[in-house]
């Protein structure tokens, strides 16, 4: 019995999470009771993890334990723990609300697919634990005590939108979770929740490795005195006895995550010191990889007991997207976060992980291709930082990554592919970056490079960007930008001659455009088009200039680019010809304005003067009907 009770409404977000999961046909309705467990042994960790600072709170003689209790009769199951326990207060915010940032734009971004398998990648994406109960229950109560507190907390839904919570009273510290199984018809084929067998069955299958025992009892009768799970930590098993399925629920346990893993890795260390990991690449990327809010690190254990749920000190921050656990013998108990950081054993085991998971990746690229690149599809942008940021590891990290390329319309390169097929006299890996592959690959600076036959690389993320200021050369070769400097193509006498003959129209176009570009000169890169535009090779491209001025607050005056001009396009001799018979001739404006703004659209940029543009263009057609 409660007191002092108040209804409140869910938030929005976890409303919506909580219908779709009561409307869900979700077959596995038995996956609550590994979600309740799963809950229970976190709370457990939680409480030791606290109890660390203040002893108190555990007494000498504490079992920790979870309990399942089931009633046939009243048709309820109770999952018990005696772990940290919620407040009235953490109780509102934990199990009312949802607070990962992001939850409202992916559901709305689920909500407009409105695929069928909505529930699916939505709870892939969360692991929307605790409201699984609804998919089994019709009512769900929770009774808390929070450990150092002596009131407790009464919770209470039917999943219809509003809860209720109150005060109560609670013996012991923890949590009891009553789920009030709905009745289901004959068809859903639903076991029977409350069955000993039933129940025993779904710990082993899902939670045998949790690290405390989950006892059963039945209500009115005595807790029985085996547990039904075996809580051996499976990263000590050998690999061999160890099943696939068992290292997936062990992956859904500590990674939140209701999808199973792309890949399961395990490693060890021994000699001097001795460590172990068991990691996992997700098969999705979550969607909060880019939020500063969003935990990752992997679980540190020492000697089997679990110390740190995201020990982010384990893995550079490139890596960020492994999950999985690191057990290690050489560290205290009592290693605090502060001390992590300079902490000796930390930073080897850091790059001892580092090199073992470069190894699997090149391994999986040398062998699994395929899986290869749906790893780089989901995890290349934050594997890529490394680029820039591993300097020990900077080629194995180049080695690694996968570019689009003109060489082959969907199927990524390595630099290592790339140099297999330069062409004699190539003596760069040539690359343009820009938004998309769509924007660049029909840019006008790659004409020249296109009819030789070289290979260009199509950088289209940001952070590509920043990849190339640091990474100047592989293997030797310098990396290109095909915007920037001129392109040195071989054989430029052709082009050294016209000069002379298009001084005149040069000069000319740099006096009418003087606002905008800071040099017109000949190109060599320019095929079918008659202009482009390109800056000095020491000079910010416009995307990296354009990110630089995001980062900065308050605007920024750009930088003016070069003018190149195709000499052997029709349009320009015919310039060149009219400038000569009639070098005030008004018209000769609006061709420089209609020009510099083409070189800006064929290159995928926006107009920075539309306006002028427009006039001119309508003059020029004006003149021409
Ligand atoms: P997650 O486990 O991924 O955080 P859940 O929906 O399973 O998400 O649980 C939501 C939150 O509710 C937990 O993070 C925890 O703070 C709280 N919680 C759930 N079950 C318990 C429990 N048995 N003891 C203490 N806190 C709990
Ligand atoms: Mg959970």
């Amino acid at each position: 019995m409660s007191t002092n009770t108040e209804t409140f409404q869910f938030q929005a977000e976890a409303r919506q999470v909580l219908d779709l999961m009561i409307h869900s046909l979700y077959t596995n309705k038995e996956i609550f009771l590994r979600e309740l467990i799963s809950n229970a042994s976190d709370a457990l960790d939680r409480l030791r993890f606290e109890a660390l600072s203040n002893p108190d709170l555990i007494d000498k003689d504490d079992r920790l334990e979870i309990i399942v209790e089931s009633d046939p009769k009243a048709r309820t199951i109770t999952v018990h723990d005696n772990g940290i326990g919620m407040s009235r207060e953490e109780v509102i915010s934990n199990i009312g609300t949802i607070a990962k940032s992001g939850t409202r734009e992916l559901l709305q971004s689920l909500k407009e697919k409105k695929s069928p398998d909505v529930l699916n990648s939505l709870i892939g994406q969360f692991g929307v634990g605790f409201y699984s109960a609804f998919m089994a229950a019709d009512r769900v109560s929770l009774l808390t005590r929070r450990a150092g507190d002596d009131k407790a907390t009464q919770w209470e839904s039917a999943g219809d939108g509003t809860y209720t919570i109150g005060d109560a009273r609670k013996l012991t510290r923890g949590t009891s979770i009553t789920l009030h199984l709905k009745t289901f018809d004959e068809g859903d084929d639903v076991e029977n929740f409350t069955d000993k067998f039933v129940i025993s069955k779904i710990v082993r299958q899902y939670s045998d490795f949790v690290a405390y025992p989950v006892y059963y009892k039945e209500t009115g009768g005595k807790q029985d005195d085996k547990p039904l799970n075996s809580m051996k930590p499976i990263w000590t098993r050998p690999r061999s006895e160890v099943t696939e399925d068992e290292y997936k629920e062990f992956y859904k346990h500590i990674s939140h995550d209701w999808n199973e893993p792309m890949t399961t890795w395990s490693f060890r260390a021994e000699g001097r010191t001795e460590y172990q990991a068991l990691l996992f690449v997700p098969s999705q990327a979550p969607f909060d990889l880019f939020y500063q809010t969003a935990k990752f690190g992997l679980h540190l254990y020492v000697r089997r007991v679990l110390i740190m749920e995201h020990c982010e000190e384990l893995l550079p921050a490139y890596l960020r997207f492994v999950r999985g656990v690191v057990d290690s013998s050489d560290l205290p108990l009592n290693v605090s976060r502060q001390r992590l950081q300079e902490d000796r054993h930390i930073a080897q085991i850091r790059k001892w992980i580092t090199k073992k998971v470069l190894d699997s990746l090149e391994e999986m690229q040398k062998n699994e291709a395929e899986q290869y690149e749906q790893l780089w599809k989901n995890f290349g942008r934050v594997l890529k930082e490394g680029a820039s940021f591993d300097f020990d590891n900077k080629d194995r990290i180049l080695s690694l990554t996968l570019f689009e390329s003109s060489a082959d319309p969907v199927k990524p390169t390595t630099l290592k592919d790339y140099l297999a097929r330069m062409k004699e006299g190539q003596n760069a890996i040539y690359y343009i970056t820009g938004p998309s592959r769509r924007a660049v690959e029909n840019s006008p600076h790659l004409e020249a490079f296109k009819e030789k036959g070289y290979e260009v690389l199509y950088l289209t993320d940001p952070v590509d960007e920043i990849m190339v200021q640091w990474v100047p050369e592989f293997q030797e070769k310098k990396l290109k930008s095909v915007v920037k400097g001129t392109a040195d193509l071989g054989d430029d006498t052709d082009l050294r001659e016209k000069v002379q003959q298009f001084s005149k129209l040069l000069d000319s176009l740099q006096a009418r455009l003087q606002d905008r570009v800071k040099q017109v000169r000949l190109s060599g890169r320019l095929k079918s088009s008659p202009v482009c535009l390109v800056v000095a090779e020491n000079e910010a491209s416009p995307q990296l200039e354009k990110m630089l001025a995001q980062m900065q607050a308050g605007p920024k005056e750009k930088q003016k680019r070069i003018m190149e001009v195709n000499p052997d396009h029709e349009l320009v001799a015919r310039m060149r010809d009219r400038l000569a018979s009639n070098p005030d001739d008004a018209l000769l404006d609006d061709f420089a304005q209609v020009l510099y703004g083409s070189a800006l659209l064929a290159e995928g940029s926006e107009l920075d003067d539309p306006q002028t543009f427009n006039q001119a263009l309508m003059h020029v057609m004006a003149r021409s009907l």
